[in-house]
């Protein structure tokens, strides 16, 4: 069969992989010059199961009304600005806002990231592609007691669903990373978690490496390429219109990231993703061992620090203001801060690249897998903040669905359909 998969960000690359493993002829049509150059450029790098926690939760809509005025605040959002696309989806934000909505969504955030993250243990021990990974858990730091105690409360519900995490002392966590030694003797940090089977890696290089692995029949990748309209009759897509020619493949893999909903809307498919704009900065390491090799999730700053080969990467904020992907300065500003606290020597910090990328987000935090109303149209996005580690689960569901095959994990609360309920 041919099959186009639009977007070449991690999930559309994964899934053009296992597609043209399964015999596809697979085409995938991209903007940029390469894999991997947008949202999946430069990310927290984390394969992360235990951040199944939504975003939408019943203290958050306090929290951010208390940030809505502080320029650097970790989630800021303006609903002043005109923007109904914004409007439309904070209305959906704020029914999945309750303790039950919490539970359905985490439980079905973990279906999807614990299957992936088994795919992606699959597909390196058969590939041995090397992306400057880390596998050897994450770490989650908490800076007061208080947090500590919502982040355990957390770690029982998400024992609950499966994935157990192991409580630490401050003590606990200078023995796991020593990196962390000087922070613990000036007592910031009160405890953490541990996530023993999570991992981290550089999304940005594993998108790359593997569109330039050869499978079976290796998928064509055509870069530069400017998608434009999706043309149909009735309920099947029969041209795919793109500034440099049209493709009239048998199925089309939308998996556009936040652009999806473009795209999506002239063939009157809503998809409900907004942009949720994140930071991140990346320095080269100079002094090794006081840098940290395990991942850490700051959950107190809402942060990730993940070394990747030489680098440290520093990511975290949230900014619901569009499509936009200026860098303001403003932003970049506490990642700076927390890394020359937490790692003062890892780098001089003299060099730094500061980056921005637009993460898919749903109002559930969940991705939207599957069948759409269009009998020969998957879709393949809506991955937010974790698209890396969903990617290569969610690519495994697509084609399978394509093959006929029964995806290994359900799909109920995955697809479109939920929305429509
Ligand atoms: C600061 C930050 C930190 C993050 N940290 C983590 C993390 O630690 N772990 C994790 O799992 N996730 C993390 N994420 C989320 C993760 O990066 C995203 O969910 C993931 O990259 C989304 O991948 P994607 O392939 O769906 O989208 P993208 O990577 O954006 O790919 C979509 C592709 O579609 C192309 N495209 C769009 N429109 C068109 C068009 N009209 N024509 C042609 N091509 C088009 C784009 O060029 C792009 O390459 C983070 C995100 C951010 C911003």
């Amino acid at each position: 069969m041919k099959v186009a998969v639009l977007g070449a960000g991690v999930v559309g690359t994964a899934t053009a992989y296992f597609l043209a493993a399964d015999g596809h002829d697979v085409v995938v049509l991209e903007r940029q010059k390469g894999a991997g150059l947008e949202t999946s450029f430069a990310n927290g790098a984390q394969i992360s199961a235990c951040h199944a926690k939504p975003w939408a939760a019943p203290d958050v809509p306090w929290q951010a009304f208390l940030w809505m005025f502080q320029p650097d605040a970790p989630l800021l959002f303006k609903p002043w600005r005109w923007d109904p696309a914004l409007w439309s989806w904070g209305m959906r934000f704020l029914r999945n806002c309750t303790s039950a909505r919490v539970r359905t969504n985490m439980d079905r955030t973990l279906r999807i990231a614990l299957y992936s993250r088994d795919v992606l243990k699959a597909l390196r021990q058969h590939t041995n592609i090397q992306y400057d990974q880390q596998i050897q858990g994450i770490l989650h730091i908490y800076r007061t007691a208080d947090e500590f105690g919502h982040g355990r409360d957390t770690a029982a519900q998400l024992a609950n669903l499966g994935l157990p995490q192991d409580i630490l002392t401050a003590e606990d966590c200078a023995r796991i990373e020593p990196a962390l030694l000087p922070a613990v003797k000036n007592g910031d940090i009160a405890g953490g978690l541990m996530s023993p089977d999570d991992e981290s890696g550089d999304a940005r290089l594993f998108a790359e490496r593997l569109a330039e692995l050869a499978v079976a029949r290796a998928p064509r990748f055509r870069y530069g390429v400017n998608l434009r309209q999706l043309d149909h009759e009735g309920q099947r897509l029969t041209r795919i219109v793109t500034d440099q020619g049209d493709e009239k493949p048998d199925a089309v893999v939308l998996a556009l990231g936040s652009y999806s909903p473009h795209l999506a809307r002239d063939l009157g498919v809503h998809l409900p993703i907004y942009p949720a704009k994140g930071y991140s900065i990346t320095a080269e390491i100079e002094n090794a061992d006081a840098a940290p090799t395990i991942s850490i999730t700051d959950e107190t700053r809402f942060m990730v620090f993940s070394r990747l080969g030489n680098r440290l990467r520093v990511a975290g904020t949230a900014e619901l203001t569009g499509w936009d992907t200026s860098l303001d300065p403003v932003r970049v500003d506490p990642l700076v801060r927390n890394v020359k606290s937490l790692f003062p020597d890892a780098s001089s910090y003299r060099e730094i690249n500061a980056w921005c990328g637009l993460r898919p987000a749903t109002p559930d935090s969940v991705p939207i897998l599957g069948k759409s109303p269009y009998e020969n149209l998957f879709l393949n996005t809506g991955h937010g903040t974790l698209g890396w580690t969903m990617a290569c689960g969610s690519a495994r569901v697509i084609a399978d669905l394509l093959n006929g095959r029964t995806p290994e994990i359900d799909l109920e609360g995955l697809e479109l359909e939920r929305f429509r309920a």
